[in-house]
This record gives C-alpha cells, structure tokens and sequence, in this order.
C-alpha cells in the first residue's frame, strides 16, 4: 500500500520495515491542455517547433495531435499556431 506521494513519486514501506523505496511514478496531468481544431489544421508544424516539452507533433503529416501526459497547458503553441486553431482548456 502506498504510503507516501512525494514529487510525483510513490513510496512504500518494505516488508521489513526499514526503508522506504521508490517503486512507481505517478502519471499526474496538468489542469490544462491545448487542444487542436484536427480539421482546420493545416500541418505547417509550427506548433511542434516551439512547444518547450515536445508535446505536439504532426500525425502522419495531416493535423498537430498533442500528448496528453506531456502537455502543460502553457498555451505557447495556441500564440504560435498561423491559423489560431490551438484552443488551452481546462481538461474535462
Ligand atoms: S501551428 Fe496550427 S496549423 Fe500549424 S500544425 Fe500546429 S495546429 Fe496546425
Ligand atoms: S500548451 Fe504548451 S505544453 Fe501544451 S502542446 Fe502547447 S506549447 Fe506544448
């Protein structure tokens, strides 16, 4: 059983007792994240070129598809996008 969530890692006691050690990360989504208007992308790659975390790319050379446990919401590639089709929202 977890016993303790510590920067985004867990920690559980041994059998024994005498330590603590890490066992998992913990996959915890930001509050935010950009979201692409698929259909009126025009897959200039803009957005994949400035995103600081690498979390938007272009899918089989036809629309930005943004990774979900990677993105941030910061919102650069909404600022970026030529077409203003990126949206930041608070995820459902
Ligand atoms: S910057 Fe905008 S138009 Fe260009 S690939 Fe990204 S979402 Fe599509
Ligand atoms: S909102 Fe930020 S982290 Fe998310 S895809 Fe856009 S630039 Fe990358």
């Amino acid at each position: 059983m977890p016993l303790l969530n510590y920067n985004n890692t867990v920690y559980y006691i041994s059998q024994k007792g005498l330590f603590l050690y890490m066992t998992e990360k913990v996959k915890k989504l930001s509050p935010r994240h950009a979201v692409v208007d698929r259909a009126a992308c025009v897959a200039c790659g803009t957005c994949e070129d400035v995103c600081p975390r690498g979390a938007i790319a272009i899918y089989r050379g036809q629309y930005a598809k943004v990774q979900e446990e990677r993105c941030v919401g910061c919102g650069i590639c909404a600022g970026e996008c030529p077409a203003s089709i990126i949206k930041v929202e608070v995820r459902a």
